[in-house]
């Protein structure tokens, strides 16, 4: 038998017994006359001692196999070869520590070792298996397997089995079923490129790996099923940013016969099952917010609504006074950052930097310095008034102590630099509390964009997106105003999931594919499948699907950082590393599939 019991869960009420344990080396310590060893396994630690027979006679007594003194010493002198990671059996008798560890489980007790197996080496590892290790992160990515041995990297993972369980458990109460699709299909539009895999009996013809199962799931929808989830590895050939990954897990879900308000009703219900069964956190009723306000409140779709300082439209109040950069902008915004009237010239520099860093791409600053005597000082002084200030801060809902921080230009550069700007400020004065969750439900998103090169209209969401019938006018005059029965679930201004109520209508999905410049043929070729399915009786539908890695990053840490919680990430160039892949096929597979590839030159 290769162990009685784990390392984590002997306790006191075991001690007498004779138990035989098997884990890793973890720590060991020679302190002369006995040698520590902490024993890991996933449950825990568990401390073994070796007595050394010259020097601990007296501790003899404890032993129940008869053993002669050189049994003991040879027993000792092998502990003292155990290197760490190495994989050991381990016999002996539970005793109580006379130096307890209230730390871990086990750490009322140790085992008395009274025979020891060696079942593997291991060489030494690359870095420290410690919580914080000394490992960088392309080493602990290139062992991964080792870096999972860490408390804090394993954990990650069982809690995120954690969240799978929970999930299903309400899914599976709320009647939905799991069903699988297939992952060789023809592309899903989800706004990024395709994967693509070839086919070697159809050479020159390929599959693509799925975005998302959106189209299945709705014929899943249209086959009758109802109410539709699976929690599924779908794949994004995006370009590369920090923390994505090509290849991520999402709770995707369909059900037919509802409207938004059962969806948002339902899956608000698994949220707060999920982080109750596994944090023990409870939530109030999520509050909402259209797409529009969050704008023009928050400067952004995803607010994280933990705290205030919101943006206050001053274009008007500004204009007039002779200043150009104002005079002419689209629009003009403010922020007042409690407190910090006092910041000295190089913090307010700093901001200014910060806020035309290219990713931000705002012209400027304008600061309003509104001291606790009341008392305005600005940037533009040249310009405006005490007077003129302080219309400024009334249209900011200043206070006397505030920072006013002033932002123009085109209205989405401006907003998008304001809402950075909060976020940094938040961070800095601590309002990101990671103790505290805020779940908020945007609505109403638009359901046309215009790309910014092309000029063409693409779907905000996705082309399977339904409309405000109120809205429809629109099409032929500004798409751009057409909103989508389109919902996004954030919490802490991270996009949680994404959904909408879905066209279930042949005429109106022709409509929505016209509108984003596909032409019949196009269509035809890419979606006659979904579009003769409207056509056999199509049932009114809608739905929903969350990442799941970043929801148990949320959920599990209050972080966005995906990676942890994903077995064998890809690193930020999309690699894995520790496979070293993608790599080179050889001749023979391109050739069977009928691919030629340029010799790099
Ligand atoms: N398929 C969508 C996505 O991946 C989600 C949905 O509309 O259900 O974002």
């Amino acid at each position: 038998m290769l162990r009685t019991h784990t390392c984590g869960e002997l306790t006191v009420q075991d001690a007498g017994k004779e138990v035989t344990l098997s884990g890793w080396v973890f720590r060991s310590r020679d302190q002369g006359g006995m040698v520590f060893i902490d024993l890991r396994d996933r449950y825990g630690f568990t401390q073994l001692v070796f007595l050394n027979p010259a020097k601990n006679m007296a501790g003899k007594g404890a032993y129940r196999k008869q053993m002669s003194d050189a049994e003991l010493q040879s027993l000792y002198d092998s502990s003292k070869t155990l290197g760490r990671e190495y994989v050991i059996k381990a016999t002996g008798i539970v005793q109580e520590r006379s130096n307890k560890n209230p730390n871990i489980t086990t750490g009322d007790i140790e085992i008395l070792v009274e025979s020891l197996e060696v079942l593997n080496a291991s060489k030494t590892p690359p870095f420290t298996l410690e919580d914080e290790t000394d490992g960088g992160d392309e080493l602990r990515m290139k062992y991964r397997y080792l870096d999972l041995r860490r408390d804090a990297v394993k954990d990650n993972l069982l809690n995120r089995h954690k969240v799978a369980k929970a999930i299903r458990e309400y899914l599976d109460g709320q009647g939905f079923a799991d069903i699988e699709t297939p992952f060789l299909i023809k592309s899903t539009p989800e706004g990024a490129r395709d994967f693509v895999v070839p086919s070697r009996v159809n050479q020159g013809e390929f599959y693509a790996l799925p975005q998302s199962p959106q189209t299945f799931k709705q014929l899943l929808m249209v086959a009758g099923f109802d109410r539709y989830y699976q929690i599924v590895r779908c794949f994004r050939d995006e370009d590369l940013r920090a923390d994505r990954q090509p290849e991520f897990t999402q709770i995707d879900c369909e059900m037919a016969f509802v409207e938004q308000e059962d969806v948002l009703n339902m899956f608000e219900g698994m949220v707060k099952y999920a982080f109750k069964k596994v944090r023990n956190i409870e939530f109030p009723n999520f509050p909402r917010m259209t797409y529009a306000d969050a704008l023009r409140l928050y400067g952004n779709d995803k607010p994280d609504i933990r705290f205030g300082m919101l943006l206050h439209e001053i274009t008007s109040v500004v204009k007039g006074k002779g200043f150009k950069v104002l005079d002419d902008a689209e629009y003009a915004g403010v922020i007042s950052v409690p407190g910090a009237s006092e910041y000295t010239r190089k913090q307010t520099d700093d901001l200014t930097e910060f806020v035309k860093r290219p990713q931000i791409g705002a012209k400027g600053l304008i600061y309003v310095k509104y001291s606790e005597d009341g008392s305005l000082k600005s940037s533009v002084d040249k310009f405006y008034t005490p007077d003129d200030l302080k219309k400024w801060a009334e249209a900011a809902e200043a206070k006397p102590g505030d920072l006013l921080l002033v932002v123009s230009g085109d209205k989405a550069t401006s907003r998008r630099a304001l809402s950075e700007l909060r976020l940094e400020m938040g961070n800095r004065l601590g309002l990101r509390d990671k103790n505290v969750y805020k779940p908020l439900w945007v609505l109403d998103f638009p359901l046309l964009e215009q790309d910014k090169e092309t000029g063409r209209w693409v779907a905000c969401h996705h082309p399977f997106t339904s409309w405000k019938k109120e809205d429809e006018h629109y099409f032929e005059t500004a798409p751009g105003e057409i909103r989508a029965n389109a919902y996004d679930l954030v919490i802490n201004g991270v996009e949680l999931s994404s959904g909408s109520v879905r066209i279930h209508d042949r005429g109106k999905q022709e409509k929505m594919f016209q509108a984003i410049g596909l032409s019949k043929e196009e269509w035809e070729k890419k979606f006659s499948f979904i579009l003769n399915a409207f056509e056999y009786g199509a049932p009114p539908h809608g739905g929903i699907a969350f990442g799941f890695d970043r929801f148990c990053s949320i959920c599990i840490s209050n972080e966005d950082y995906i990676r942890d919680f994903i077995a064998f990430p890809k690193n930020n160039a999309g690699r894995d590393t520790m496979m070293d892949t993608p790599a080179t096929i050889n001749e023979e597979q391109l050739k069977e599939l009928g691919i030629q590839v340029n010799a790099p030159e």
